[in-house]
């Protein structure tokens, strides 16, 4: 709720959590329970998964994926179909999700890692492939075509 609500325009003006940037992946007949936030857009499904085993327990690869994927629904915005990527809530001073998780089933913890300065970039064309799958890239050119008109 508080994911959703945080990234409606305007901020907080609505919220639904099928817009939600974490999910919890579940799967009571294979045991599986887990709370997982949206990565990078995936454009086709893995060709070999791994399987884990747990307290004696099988689970594919997809329970502890965090990508926006073909072979699910998940981390996709309901009406356009637009990959969902988890931002860690930019701006604020803690994750939202964390902040107002009030069982403290979720905890946030730092690491170092390498950013890619060209992320906007590599964003927009995920933004935009997955709009072309989804319409065909005719329909966006003609969109595109359309709002060029309306700003002259
Ligand atoms: S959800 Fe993840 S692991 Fe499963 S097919 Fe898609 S990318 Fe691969
Ligand atoms: S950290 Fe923020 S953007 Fe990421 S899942 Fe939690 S509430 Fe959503």
């Amino acid at each position: 709720m508080i994911c959703s609500a945080f990234h409606a325009e305007p901020k907080y003006s609505s919220n639904n959590p099928a817009r939600a940037r974490i999910r919890l992946i579940r799967d009571p007949i294979r045991d599986v329970y887990v709370p997982v936030y949206a990565g990078d857009y995936a454009p086709a499904e893995c060709a070999g998964r791994d399987k884990y085993t747990i307290a004696g327990k099988e689970y594919d690869e997809c329970s502890f994926c965090r990508a926006s994927c073909p072979s699910r629904e998940e981390f996709k915005e309901p009406d356009s179909g637009l990959p969902l990527k988890c931002d860690m809530c930019e701006g604020e001073e803690e994750p939202l999700c964390v902040k107002w998780c009030t069982v403290d089933a979720l905890v946030v913890e730092e690491r170092e890692e390498e950013v890619e300065e060209q992320e906007e970039q590599e964003d927009l064309e995920v933004g935009l492939e997955s709009l072309a799958d989804k319409y065909g890239m005719d329909k966006i050119l003609d969109a595109v075509a359309r709002l060029s008109k309306k700003d002259e």
